[in-house]
């Protein structure tokens, strides 16, 4: 099995594992990039880009591995690496005491972050970085996209009617953004009043590491999770179109966390509900 889990959120394919301790690495094909890197699954080792939250290992422990993949692959363009500014030099010395192991260099471009930055990823998209609440200083990311809406004030025309004007040249459109699809790495509910912006965003990859009674809520908070009973509290502020649970912890199975999720959202939430996890009932490795 080369690629652990995978979820299809309208046109857009998040593929990987997100295993709350153990290891998170996802993939989004269609944007080209790649979030967290615990483990890299060999699948997913040539995503052109990489953004890293924060210093924990099961999401940045995997660095070294990744490239030395694209090495194997003979991947010539270098991976691009996103970084929490205040981990990129640690980072950096992972990979060159690495190099010096090894006697080989990887091809690795690094760009530090902090929140507020903006990095454009192509086709009037562009990644902006924002400050996540978690035990240890994390970035979280959400991809904006520009899309050309018609104005208010022509909203009642009929669609042969704005094709004619259009032709003459009447400007109908305007250009606005969007937020695509979010992932604010590890968190804590109070990100959702933080970053108002995640409850609109079109797709939001969040963590709900623990899911029933074997953790309170509380529990989560001071240790800089999220826990489902938060989330289903707040069930009427989720305006996106797809909300993608991850980070599940191994006290689960797959199929319990499966059951767990279906069983206590159904019914509650405007977005469509999915939950990242393997078809089998074991998690990979
Ligand atoms: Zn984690
Ligand atoms: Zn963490």
């Amino acid at each position: 099995m080369a690629i652990p889990c995978t979820v299809q959120a309208g046109q857009y394919t998040i593929r990987g594992l997100s295993l709350g301790g153990i290891e998170t690495c996802m993939q989004v094909p269609q944007l080209g990039l790649l979030f967290d890197v615990g483990h890299c699954p060999r699948s997913l080792a040539a995503t052109p880009r990489l953004f890293i939250t924060h210093g924990h290992a099961d999401h940045a422990g995997g660095l070294v591995g990744i490239l030395s993949l694209r090495l194997v692959y003979s991947v010539e363009a270098p991976l691009e690496v996103y970084a929490p500014h205040w981990i990129t030099d640690a980072l950096k010395d992972v990979v060159a005491a690495f190099e010096r192991i090894q006697d080989q260099p990887y091809k690795v471009n690094f760009h530090p972050l902090g929140k507020g930055d903006v990095v454009p990823i192509g086709q009037g998209r562009e990644v902006r970085c924002f400050a996540s609440p978690h035990v240890l200083p994390t970035l979280g990311y959400t991809v904006w996209e520009r899309v050309q809406k018609l104005k208010p004030e022509f909203s009642h025309l009929a669609g042969p009617e704005i094709g004619a004007r259009k032709k003459l040249g009447e400007p109908l459109f305007e250009t606005t953004e969007r937020p695509v699809l979010t992932f604010p790495g590890d968190t804590t509910i109070r990100l959702l009043d933080a970053q108002p912006h995640i409850l609109e965003s079109r797709i939001l990859l969040l963590e709900t590491t623990y899911i029933d009674g074997r953790k309170t809520a509380q529990q989560c908070l001071d240790h800089g999770h999220v826990h489902l009973d938060q989330v289903l509290e707040r069930a009427a502020d989720f305006r996106n179109e797809h909300l993608v649970f991850t980070h599940f912890s191994q006290a689960y199975t797959p199929g319990e966390a499966r059951a767990i999720v279906r069983d206590r959202t159904a019914g509650r939430f405007k977005p469509a509900i999915h939950a990242l996890l393997p078809d089998a009932d074991t998690w990979p490795g």
